[in-house]
Protein backbone atom coordinates (compact mmCIF):
# COMPACT_ATOMS: atom_id res chain seq x y z
CA UNK A 1 0.00 0.00 0.00
CA UNK A 2 1.13 3.79 -0.75
CA UNK A 3 -0.34 6.99 0.23
CA UNK A 4 -0.96 9.42 -2.49
CA UNK A 5 -2.81 12.25 -3.88
CA UNK A 6 -6.82 11.61 -4.58
CA UNK A 7 -8.92 13.65 -7.16
CA UNK A 8 -10.77 15.30 -4.62
CA UNK A 9 -9.68 13.95 -0.77
CA UNK A 10 -6.90 14.85 -0.28
CA UNK A 11 -4.07 12.04 0.78
CA UNK A 12 -5.47 8.61 0.19
CA UNK A 13 -4.13 5.09 0.55
CA UNK A 14 -3.48 2.72 -2.44
CA UNK A 15 -3.13 -0.99 -3.21
CA UNK A 16 0.25 -1.48 -5.13
CA UNK A 17 -0.21 -5.07 -5.51
CA UNK A 18 -2.75 -7.50 -5.86
CA UNK A 19 -4.38 -7.72 -2.00
CA UNK A 20 -6.76 -11.18 -1.89
CA UNK A 21 -9.93 -11.06 0.33
CA UNK A 22 -9.40 -11.28 3.95
CA UNK A 23 -5.84 -9.88 4.24
CA UNK A 24 -4.77 -8.29 7.24
CA UNK A 25 -3.58 -5.15 6.26
CA UNK A 26 -3.29 -2.98 9.06
CA UNK A 27 -2.85 -3.90 12.85
CA UNK A 28 -1.56 -0.73 14.78
CA UNK A 29 -1.20 0.07 18.19
CA UNK A 30 -2.85 3.98 19.48
CA UNK A 31 -0.90 7.20 19.27
CA UNK A 32 -3.38 8.55 21.84
CA UNK A 33 -6.30 7.40 23.50
CA UNK A 34 -9.14 9.46 25.04
CA UNK A 35 -12.21 8.61 26.98
CA UNK A 36 -15.18 10.39 25.21
CA UNK A 37 -15.42 12.62 28.02
CA UNK A 38 -11.67 13.94 27.20
CA UNK A 39 -11.48 17.94 26.31
CA UNK A 40 -9.24 19.49 24.53
CA UNK A 41 -6.40 20.17 27.12
CA UNK A 42 -6.46 16.28 28.34
CA UNK A 43 -5.56 15.76 24.31
CA UNK A 44 -2.87 18.28 24.45
CA UNK A 45 -1.28 16.90 27.46
CA UNK A 46 -0.85 13.16 25.70
CA UNK A 47 0.66 15.14 21.79
CA UNK A 48 3.06 16.98 24.01
CA UNK A 49 4.10 14.02 26.13
CA UNK A 50 4.70 11.91 23.00
CA UNK A 51 8.17 10.61 21.62
CA UNK A 52 9.30 12.95 18.77
CA UNK A 53 8.70 10.43 16.07
CA UNK A 54 5.15 9.72 16.99
CA UNK A 55 4.43 13.40 17.23
CA UNK A 56 5.55 13.99 14.13
CA UNK A 57 2.67 11.27 13.12
CA UNK A 58 0.41 12.76 14.76
CA UNK A 59 0.74 16.33 13.11
CA UNK A 60 1.55 15.16 9.87
CA UNK A 61 -2.34 14.40 10.10
CA UNK A 62 -5.22 16.23 8.03
CA UNK A 63 -7.96 18.14 10.38
CA UNK A 64 -11.54 19.28 9.09
CA UNK A 65 -11.80 23.02 9.89
CA UNK A 66 -14.99 24.09 11.51
CA UNK A 67 -16.96 27.22 11.39
CA UNK A 68 -17.34 28.05 14.66
CA UNK A 69 -14.98 26.44 17.64
CA UNK A 70 -16.41 26.37 21.08
CA UNK A 71 -13.83 28.21 23.25
CA UNK A 72 -14.78 27.52 26.94
CA UNK A 73 -11.26 25.46 27.22
CA UNK A 74 -9.57 28.30 26.96
CA UNK A 75 -9.40 29.08 30.83
CA UNK A 76 -8.01 25.56 32.03
CA UNK A 77 -5.51 26.25 29.18
CA UNK A 78 -5.20 29.83 30.74
CA UNK A 79 -4.67 28.65 34.38
CA UNK A 80 -1.49 26.03 33.93
CA UNK A 81 0.25 28.97 31.86
CA UNK A 82 3.09 30.91 33.00
CA UNK A 83 5.04 32.00 29.45
CA UNK A 84 4.99 35.57 28.35
CA UNK A 85 1.28 36.61 27.33
CA UNK A 86 2.15 37.44 23.39
CA UNK A 87 2.38 33.37 23.23
CA UNK A 88 -1.10 32.77 24.60
CA UNK A 89 -2.69 32.86 21.51
CA UNK A 90 -0.68 30.59 19.81
CA UNK A 91 -0.24 28.09 21.85
CA UNK A 92 -4.30 27.85 21.95
CA UNK A 93 -4.43 27.79 18.28
CA UNK A 94 -2.07 24.78 18.34
CA UNK A 95 -4.29 22.91 21.15
CA UNK A 96 -6.72 23.91 18.56
CA UNK A 97 -5.00 22.43 15.94
CA UNK A 98 -4.17 18.86 17.88
CA UNK A 99 -8.16 18.42 18.74
CA UNK A 100 -9.26 19.04 14.95
CA UNK A 101 -6.68 16.37 13.94
CA UNK A 102 -8.02 13.88 16.43
CA UNK A 103 -11.87 14.78 15.79
CA UNK A 104 -10.88 14.29 11.89
CA UNK A 105 -9.25 10.89 12.90
CA UNK A 106 -10.13 9.13 15.53
CA UNK A 107 -11.68 5.71 15.88
CA UNK A 108 -13.57 3.74 18.59
CA UNK A 109 -11.09 1.72 20.83
CA UNK A 110 -12.79 -0.92 22.60
CA UNK A 111 -13.09 -1.63 26.27
CA UNK A 112 -13.38 -4.95 27.52
CA UNK A 113 -15.87 -6.29 29.81
CA UNK A 114 -18.53 -3.39 29.23
CA UNK A 115 -16.36 -0.66 30.28
CA UNK A 116 -17.00 2.83 28.47
CA UNK A 117 -15.39 2.50 24.66
CA UNK A 118 -12.86 5.62 24.18
CA UNK A 119 -11.39 6.75 21.05
CA UNK A 120 -7.62 6.93 19.49
CA UNK A 121 -5.66 7.93 16.94
CA UNK A 122 -4.34 5.15 14.61
CA UNK A 123 -1.68 7.25 12.39
CA UNK A 124 -1.90 4.43 9.31
CA UNK A 125 -5.86 3.79 9.50
CA UNK A 126 -6.03 7.65 9.54
CA UNK A 127 -5.10 7.78 6.12
CA UNK A 128 -8.02 5.98 4.88
CA UNK A 129 -10.66 7.64 3.08
CA UNK A 130 -14.55 6.73 3.70
CA UNK A 131 -16.87 5.06 1.40
CA UNK A 132 -20.24 3.69 1.82
CA UNK A 133 -19.18 0.55 -0.47
CA UNK A 134 -15.56 0.10 1.59
CA UNK A 135 -13.29 -2.63 0.31
CA UNK A 136 -11.91 -2.49 3.88
CA UNK A 137 -12.93 -3.54 7.34
CA UNK A 138 -11.82 -1.38 10.23
CA UNK A 139 -12.26 -2.14 14.04
CA UNK A 140 -10.24 -1.86 17.10
CA UNK A 141 -9.23 -5.51 18.84
CA UNK A 142 -9.57 -5.31 22.43
CA UNK A 143 -7.47 -8.48 23.15
CA UNK A 144 -4.51 -7.14 21.56
CA UNK A 145 -5.15 -3.56 21.88
CA UNK A 146 -4.44 -3.27 18.33
CA UNK A 147 -6.78 -1.55 15.25
CA UNK A 148 -7.15 -4.13 12.35
CA UNK A 149 -7.85 -3.52 8.62
CA UNK A 150 -9.05 -6.52 6.68
CA UNK A 151 -9.65 -6.53 2.85
CA UNK A 152 -13.65 -6.94 2.03
CA UNK A 153 -12.87 -8.20 -1.67
CA UNK A 154 -10.00 -9.00 -3.69
CA UNK A 155 -8.48 -5.38 -4.28
CA UNK A 156 -6.32 -4.64 -7.76
CA UNK A 157 -3.55 -2.40 -7.65
CA UNK A 158 -3.99 1.07 -7.93
CA UNK A 159 -7.45 1.10 -6.31
CA UNK A 160 -8.04 3.46 -3.15
CA UNK A 161 -8.50 1.34 -0.30
CA UNK A 162 -11.46 2.97 1.45
CA UNK A 163 -13.20 1.82 5.03
CA UNK A 164 -16.52 3.26 6.06
CA UNK A 165 -16.64 5.82 9.11
CA UNK A 166 -20.28 4.85 9.28
CA UNK A 167 -22.84 2.40 10.05
CA UNK A 168 -23.36 1.55 5.93
CA UNK A 169 -27.38 0.18 6.41
CA UNK A 170 -28.91 4.17 5.77
CA UNK A 171 -30.13 5.58 2.88
CA UNK A 172 -28.09 8.30 1.54
CA UNK A 173 -29.67 11.48 3.69
CA UNK A 174 -28.76 9.44 6.81
CA UNK A 175 -25.27 8.63 5.61
CA UNK A 176 -24.62 12.23 4.46
CA UNK A 177 -25.93 13.67 8.27
CA UNK A 178 -23.62 11.12 10.09
CA UNK A 179 -21.07 12.00 7.72
CA UNK A 180 -21.33 15.59 8.29
CA UNK A 181 -19.24 15.14 11.36
CA UNK A 182 -15.75 14.56 8.99
CA UNK A 183 -17.13 17.83 7.08
CA UNK A 184 -17.07 15.92 2.89
CA UNK A 185 -19.79 15.36 0.93
CA UNK A 186 -19.28 11.72 0.43
CA UNK A 187 -18.74 11.06 -3.94
CA UNK A 188 -18.70 7.41 -3.70
CA UNK A 189 -20.27 5.07 -6.05
CA UNK A 190 -23.62 4.33 -3.95
CA UNK A 191 -23.88 8.19 -2.94
CA UNK A 192 -23.38 9.19 -7.03
CA UNK A 193 -25.82 6.65 -8.22
CA UNK A 194 -28.72 7.34 -5.71
CA UNK A 195 -30.93 5.38 -7.46
CA UNK A 196 -33.90 4.46 -5.67
CA UNK A 197 -34.48 1.15 -5.32
CA UNK A 198 -31.35 0.93 -3.51
CA UNK A 199 -32.80 3.97 -1.08
CA UNK A 200 -35.71 1.85 -0.42
CA UNK A 201 -33.92 -1.13 0.43
CA UNK A 202 -31.77 0.66 2.67
CA UNK A 203 -34.37 2.01 4.49
CA UNK A 204 -36.32 -0.82 5.01
CA UNK A 205 -32.67 -2.46 6.28
CA UNK A 206 -32.20 0.63 8.45
CA UNK A 207 -35.42 -0.27 10.34
CA UNK A 208 -35.56 -4.03 10.72
CA UNK A 209 -31.55 -4.12 11.75
CA UNK A 210 -32.15 -1.74 14.39
CA UNK A 211 -35.54 -3.87 15.74
CA UNK A 212 -34.31 -6.96 15.04
CA UNK A 213 -31.20 -6.42 17.39
CA UNK A 214 -33.96 -4.62 19.55
CA UNK A 215 -35.91 -7.27 19.45
CA UNK A 216 -33.00 -10.35 20.15
CA UNK A 217 -31.56 -7.92 23.34
CA UNK A 218 -35.28 -8.56 24.66
CA UNK A 219 -35.90 -12.10 24.03
CA UNK A 220 -32.15 -12.76 26.02
CA UNK A 221 -33.53 -11.02 28.90
CA UNK A 222 -36.13 -13.42 28.77
CA UNK A 223 -36.47 -16.64 30.33
CA UNK A 224 -39.16 -18.69 28.50
CA UNK A 225 -39.20 -17.81 25.26
CA UNK A 226 -42.50 -19.25 22.60
CA UNK A 227 -41.67 -21.12 19.42
CA UNK A 228 -43.67 -18.89 17.59
CA UNK A 229 -41.65 -15.50 19.09
CA UNK A 230 -38.20 -17.59 17.74
CA UNK A 231 -39.87 -18.75 14.25
CA UNK A 232 -41.46 -15.02 13.61
CA UNK A 233 -37.98 -13.43 14.40
CA UNK A 234 -36.36 -15.64 12.20
CA UNK A 235 -38.57 -14.78 9.35
CA UNK A 236 -37.59 -10.82 9.76
CA UNK A 237 -33.86 -11.56 9.67
CA UNK A 238 -33.96 -13.63 6.72
CA UNK A 239 -35.65 -10.87 4.90
CA UNK A 240 -32.44 -8.85 6.23
CA UNK A 241 -30.46 -11.12 4.96
CA UNK A 242 -31.75 -11.20 1.34
CA UNK A 243 -32.24 -7.21 1.43
CA UNK A 244 -28.18 -7.14 2.30
CA UNK A 245 -27.75 -9.53 -0.64
CA UNK A 246 -29.09 -7.35 -2.65
CA UNK A 247 -27.39 -4.44 -1.66
CA UNK A 248 -24.19 -6.52 -2.12
CA UNK A 249 -23.78 -6.09 1.84
CA UNK A 250 -22.64 -9.71 1.84
CA UNK A 251 -19.31 -8.75 3.59
CA UNK A 252 -19.83 -6.44 6.62
CA UNK A 253 -19.93 -7.28 9.83
CA UNK A 254 -23.42 -6.16 10.15
CA UNK A 255 -24.10 -9.40 8.13
CA UNK A 256 -22.80 -11.67 10.67
CA UNK A 257 -24.30 -10.46 13.32
CA UNK A 258 -27.65 -11.00 11.90
CA UNK A 259 -26.76 -14.57 10.67
CA UNK A 260 -25.58 -15.33 14.71
CA UNK A 261 -28.99 -14.22 15.51
CA UNK A 262 -30.84 -16.23 12.45
CA UNK A 263 -28.55 -19.40 13.94
CA UNK A 264 -29.60 -18.77 17.88
CA UNK A 265 -33.57 -18.51 16.40
CA UNK A 266 -32.96 -21.57 14.31
CA UNK A 267 -31.32 -23.60 17.01
CA UNK A 268 -34.44 -22.50 19.48
CA UNK A 269 -36.38 -24.35 17.37
CA UNK A 270 -34.54 -27.06 16.84
CA UNK A 271 -33.67 -26.67 13.12
CA UNK A 272 -29.87 -27.10 13.95
CA UNK A 273 -29.09 -27.79 10.36
CA UNK A 274 -30.09 -24.69 9.49
CA UNK A 275 -28.28 -23.08 12.30
CA UNK A 276 -25.53 -24.66 11.44
CA UNK A 277 -25.21 -22.96 8.10
CA UNK A 278 -25.92 -19.77 9.06
CA UNK A 279 -23.43 -20.25 12.23
CA UNK A 280 -20.49 -20.94 9.57
CA UNK A 281 -21.37 -18.10 7.62
CA UNK A 282 -21.29 -15.68 10.59
CA UNK A 283 -17.74 -17.67 11.54
CA UNK A 284 -15.98 -17.40 7.90
CA UNK A 285 -17.29 -13.46 7.60
CA UNK A 286 -16.01 -12.61 11.40
CA UNK A 287 -12.66 -14.00 10.34
CA UNK A 288 -12.47 -12.23 7.37
CA UNK A 289 -13.43 -8.94 8.70
CA UNK A 290 -11.81 -9.37 11.52
CA UNK A 291 -9.02 -12.65 12.01
CA UNK A 292 -9.51 -14.59 14.44
CA UNK A 293 -7.40 -13.33 17.38
CA UNK A 294 -10.50 -11.12 18.53
CA UNK A 295 -13.81 -11.62 20.60
CA UNK A 296 -16.19 -11.82 17.77
CA UNK A 297 -14.33 -14.58 16.68
CA UNK A 298 -14.59 -16.30 19.70
CA UNK A 299 -18.04 -16.08 19.98
CA UNK A 300 -18.85 -17.07 16.81
CA UNK A 301 -16.88 -19.77 17.01
CA UNK A 302 -18.22 -20.89 20.66
CA UNK A 303 -21.57 -20.75 19.06
CA UNK A 304 -21.03 -23.01 15.76
CA UNK A 305 -19.66 -25.48 18.50
CA UNK A 306 -22.90 -25.40 20.28
CA UNK A 307 -24.86 -25.86 17.24
CA UNK A 308 -22.76 -28.58 16.10
CA UNK A 309 -22.86 -30.19 19.71
CA UNK A 310 -26.70 -30.08 18.92
CA UNK A 311 -26.95 -31.86 15.54
CA UNK A 312 -25.02 -34.42 16.76
CA UNK A 313 -27.11 -34.89 19.19
CA UNK A 314 -30.05 -34.87 17.10
CA UNK A 315 -28.69 -37.41 14.48
CA UNK A 316 -26.98 -39.88 17.27
CA UNK A 317 -30.65 -39.75 18.88
CA UNK A 318 -32.33 -40.23 15.56
ZN1 LIG B 1 -21.02 7.36 -0.13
Amino acid sequence: MEVRKTPNAGLGMFATAHIPRGTRLICESPLVVLSELADLPDLYRLVEALPAERAAAFWELAAYRRKAEEVDWIPAIRASYDGPSEDFEALCDRVLDAWLIYETNRFTVRSSNGARNKMGLFPKAARLNHSCRPNVFHRHNHYINRLTIHALTDIDPGTEICTSYIDIVHPTQERRRLLRHWGFKCTCDLCRSRNSANEHRRGKLETLVSRAKRDAAERSQKTNVPQWDHANALGKLEEILELMTEEELDEADTRAEILALAADCALAIGWAGMARDWALQALEIEERCLGSDGQEWEAAKARLDKVERALEAETGSG
